[in-house]
C-alpha cells in the first residue's frame, strides 16, 4: 500500500478562494487519481476501524467523498449530513455559526437507532465548526459518536479543540 507515498502532493493549494486571502486546500487533485484516493480511503479504512462504527457519517459534499468509500470497506452503513432543502421526510437541523451569517444541516430523523456508534467524516478541518456541530446533530438523533477523521487538519486554527470526541487526521497543515 506504498507506505512512502506522500498524499501532500496530491492536494493542491489555491490563494484567494473563494475569497481573497484565503488558502483553499483542493482534494479534487487527490480524488482524481486513482492511486492517491485508494491509498487515502485505506489509510482512513485503517485508522477508524478500531472505533468499530456502525455507521459512518458524511458532511455534504466533499464528506461524502471520504466517508462513503470508507463505509464500503468497513461494512457499514452510511449516512448524509446534509445542506437544508435536500433530504426527503421528517429531518432535524442545527444551525451553526460560520465566520460570516450563519450554516445550518440536517439529518433525516430516522437515520440512526439509538445507541448506534458513528463515525463522522470530512474532508478537512478549518475552525471545527461544521464538525461540531455535526456531532452535535447526530447526538440529537441519538447517535452515540464514537470518532470524526478529516483527509485534513490545518492546525493553529484550535478546531480540534472544539470537539469533544477524539479526532483522526491523515494530514496537517499549520
Ligand atoms: P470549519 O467549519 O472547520 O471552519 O470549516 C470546515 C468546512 O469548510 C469543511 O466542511 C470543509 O469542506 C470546508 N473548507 C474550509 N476550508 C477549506 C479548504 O481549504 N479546503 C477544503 N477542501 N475545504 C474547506
Amino acid at each position: 500500500e506504498q507506505p512512502e507515498l506522500d498524499l501532500k502532493n496530491y492536494i493542491r493549494e489555491i490563494p484567494d478562494f473563494p475569497k481573497p486571502g484565503i488558502l483553499f486546500y483542493d482534494i479534487s487533485t487527490l480524488i482524481r487519481n486513482a492511486d492517491a484516493w485508494q491509498i487515502a480511503t485505506a489509510r482512513l479504512t485503517r485508522a477508524i476501524a478500531p472505533w468499530q462504527p456502525d455507521l459512518l457519517a458524511g458532511i455534504e459534499s466533499r464528506g461524502f467523498l471520504t466517508a462513503a468509500p470508507v463505509a464500503m470497506r468497513l461494512g457499514c452503513g452510511f449516512i448524509m449530513l446534509r445542506k437544508p432543502g435536500k433530504l426527503p421526510g421528517k429531518t432535524i437541523s442545527l444551525q451553526y455559526g460560520l465566520e460570516y451569517g450563519q450554516d445550518e444541516l440536517h439529518i433525516q430523523e430516522d437515520a440512526v437507532k439509538p445507541g448506534q456508534r458513528v463515525v463522522v467524516l470530512d474532508d478537512l478541518l478549518a475552525t471545527g465548526g461544521t464538525l461540531a456541530a455535526s456531532i452535535r446533530l447526530l447526538q440529537k438523533v441519538g447517535a452515540e459518536v464514537v470518532g470524526t477523521s478529516v483527509l485534513v487538519e490545518l492546525d493553529g486554527l484550535g478546531g480540534r479543540d472544539r470537539l469533544d470526541v477524539p479526532l483522526h487526521s491523515l494530514l496537517t497543515y499549520p
